[in-house]
């Protein structure tokens, strides 16, 4: 194996991908109780019955992209080793009083900064994180948890793969947490890592995070990574069209799916942006059958 080519660090999250219960609760949730927009109404590429819903922030900016594949009939998952337990936005540290309030959710501390957890319909831990600087409410992402038996070599390969450094391990409430920071300030750039003192097995289902996905600048940044994760010995997919950006996946040494994502095109390639989210898009090997798949998805409501 060859040492992996120094490179700069990657920029921090893309998007973050959950599986959730029906589509409308949902909906309510992330834009009318927590404030996100949605930025794309489509449906799994792989699976045409079934929504995409993606929320971000205005812009639709990589870094404050959520989203969803909501099953009707989902049974209700639960986190454990092996699988991303959470994701968090930043906001004032100010505003944690007030949304406290108003969202209710359990209060924390983790690494000197306050932190509201909360969950949303299905059960999913929703963290808002007090980071001088950000907003009153939640628009792009803090980082996102992942839940591991061993967290030292998922570390290693933050580190090594996407330029990840460790700021500090700290003890939670039955575990320890490892933090892992990227330089720089965009959003998403905070990982931590838990090791609880007691086993646990998760099972995916509503609720539950189904991948993380980094970011890539371009193509030609998406290449670079590429081979540096196969240096590093992971086994990555090739690149795959998902309309709105071209992604690789690979399974880091815990187990959690990791994806890097490109930030271009983005999600104005199908719409303008004063209009995302507003029409059902469907990729073009499926507008032929837009209205066979329109029948069967089940109606919703955009919250104004
Ligand atoms: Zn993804």
């Amino acid at each position: 194996m060859t040492a992996p080519s120094p490179s700069a660090p990657i920029a921090g999250l893309h998007h973050v991908t959950a599986i959730s219960g029906p589509p409308q609760p949902n909906l309510d949730y992330y834009v009318r109780t927590l404030g996100q927009r949605l930025v794309k109404k489509t449906v799994n590429f792989d699976a045409p019955d079934v929504y995409h819903l993606y929320y971000g922030d205005g812009e639709a900016a990589p870094g404050s992209i959520l989203t969803f594949f909501p099953f009707m009939n989902a049974r209700r998952g639960t986190a454990g080793p092996g699988m991303a337990q959470a994701f968090s936005y930043a906001v004032d540290p100010a505003a944690i009083d007030s949304l406290a309030a108003e969202l209710g959710g359990t209060r924390a501390d983790r690494f000197g900064m306050p932190v509201l957890q909360l969950r949303d319909p299905d059960g999913l831990v929703v963290e808002l994180v007090g980071e001088p600087g950000a907003p009153a409410r939640p628009e792009a992402f803090f980082g996102a948890s992942l839940w591991l038996d061993d967290p030292e070599p998922t570390a290693r390969l933050l580190a090594d793969g996407f330029g990840y450094a460790e700021v500090g391990t700290e003890t939670g409430a039955g575990g320890t947490w490892t933090r892992l920071a990227l330089p720089g300030d965009a959003p998403g750039r905070v990982i931590d890592l838990w090791r609880s003192d007691t086993p646990a097995r998760g099972r995916p289902g509503a609720g539950t995070i189904h991948h993380i996905a980094f970011r890539a600048q371009d193509d030609a940044d998406q290449d670079a990574i590429r081979v540096r994760l196969i240096d590093l010995g992971m086994e990555v997919t090739p690149r795959i069209d998902r309309q709105y950006f071209n992604a690789i996946y690979f399974r880091e040494p815990g187990g959690v799916l990791f994806e890097v994502a490109t930030d271009p095109p983005g999600f104005a390639i199908d719409e303008a942006p004063t209009e995302l989210g507003t029409a059902l898009k469907l990729p073009p090997q499926y507008e032929g059958r837009r209205a066979q798949i329109e029948a069967a998805l089940p109606p919703v409501t955009v919250p104004a």
